[in-house]
């Protein structure tokens, strides 16, 4: 494993709980010193700008860091942890910092243009799926149904009528940018800006393709399955790369995020990785000890109590919580808690038989030792101003 990657996190020599000003502090500092520009004929720090790169690319997203921090890089492998696909930084978003550190270095001479008539990546799509907790824990598949925008037939995708095709724009000349001039109090101002009669396409359509109205585009309804790894939870998106929104003028189309959002279950709670819940007891089953069953994700499992259990006493079920989404194999634990359950309803002889109980054990605790039909009559005096001066 010579060439295995390296963790993100210290590739920027920063804290895994580092926030966004830091990361990005981090990187500008790396960027600057690695960028090729500043460092012609050095391939090592090519690579070095890269992989800098590449950390900031995925530590910068919130969703993509929060996949990174639970499956580390197996989280951008092609196929990896179940319909996780291959990642590529076309979607991320360093314009404003290439515009700081090319600002430094060249007077803002070579900021990224912004708009123009070049490629463009699409917007994602983001749906949520809801899935039951059992679902979660084992992992699931489940079909979702997307508006997807797909290329028109009719006119090919260019939004001209047939027959028609679209004409180059009169107010770029076709480049997708103006040049605007401004007079200010400090003089003329050039600045480039995004042609506003043909969005920065450079063409212009005058008879509208009647199926798709011009956008090139019609709306239809696609149906993809995903695939739900064991172990998934709440907030881990998971990614049907370049089904997206399409791009603009060639640029690839975004993604499909799918965020699942997991049901609440009625006797477990989840964290993390271990299961919690709660079960009731006997006095009987608490003091003398004995066998009971616990319910678990995985059914019906027998535990045996020890004899002189206290309530409230929690147990560790090895294994029996939610499996990793690292390796499935590896599972959280089970937790439960042993609540001794007091009787509310009890006949005449069960009354008698715990008398005899306290007075054989003579363990009677705090109790006064009157008689419960006694009490009755303490109450009006309990009440009385000064009782417990
Ligand atoms: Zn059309
Ligand atoms: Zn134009």
């Amino acid at each position: 494993m010579a060439d295995q990657k390296r963790d993100y996190y210290e590739i920027l020599g920063i804290d895994k709980n580092a926030d966004d000003a830091a990361i990005k502090k981090a990187y500008r500092a790396l960027a600057k010193k690695y960028h090729p520009d500043m460092n012609p004929d050095d391939p090592n720090a090519e690579a070095k700008f890269k992989e800098a790169s590449e950390a900031y690319a995925v530590l910068s997203d919130a969703d993509k860091r929060k996949q990174y921090d639970q499956f580390g890089h197996a989280a951008f492998e092609q196929g990896a942890g179940g319909g996780y696909g291959g990642y590529d930084f076309s979607g991320a978003d360093f314009s404003d910092i290439f515009g700081d550190i090319f600002g430094d270095f060249f007077g803002g001479g070579r900021r990224t243009t912004r708009g123009g008539n070049g490629p463009r990546r699409g917007a994602d799509i983001r749906k949520s799926v809801r899935l039951t907790f059992e679902e979660a824990v084992f992992g699931t598949e489940k079909e979702i149904e997307v508006d997807s925008k797909e290329t028109c037939t009719t006119c090919g995708g260019n939004g001209a009528k047939p027959g028609t095709s679209p004409e180059t724009c009169s107010n770029c000349k076709g480049k997708g940018q103006v040049v605007v001039t401004t007079n200010s109090f400090f003089g003329t101002m050039r600045s480039v800006q995004t042609c506003r009669e043909c969005n920065g396409s450079g063409k212009i359509v005058k008879d509208k393709c009647t199926d798709c109205r011009g956008t090139g585009f019609i709306t239809m309804k696609k149906r993809y399955t995903t695939t739900f790894p064991a172990g998934i939870d709440t907030g881990l998106a998971t990614r049907l790369s370049g089904k997206g929104e399409p791009g603009v003028n060639g640029g690839p189309r975004g993604d499909i995020l799918i965020e699942p959002i997991v049901s609440k279950h009625p006797i477990f709670q989840r964290h993390e990785y271990d299961i919690y819940s709660t079960v009731s007891i006997s006095f009987a089953v608490a003091a003398l000890g004995g066998e009971i069953f616990v319910e678990t994700v995985d059914g019906k499992v027998v535990y045996d109590v020890k004899p002189g259990t206290q309530t409230g006493l929690k147990v560790r079920l090895r294994g029996k919580g939610v499996p990793t989404l690292r390796n499935k194999e590896v599972r959280g634990d089970h937790y439960v808690t042993l609540v001794v359950s007091v009787p509310e309803r009890l006949s005449s002889e069960a009354k008698e038989l715990l008398r005899k109980f306290d007075a054989e054990t003579g363990d009677t605790l705090n109790a006064t030792g009157r008689d419960p039909k006694e009490k009755d009559k303490d109450k009006g005096s309990k009440k009385k101003k000064g009782f417990f001066k």
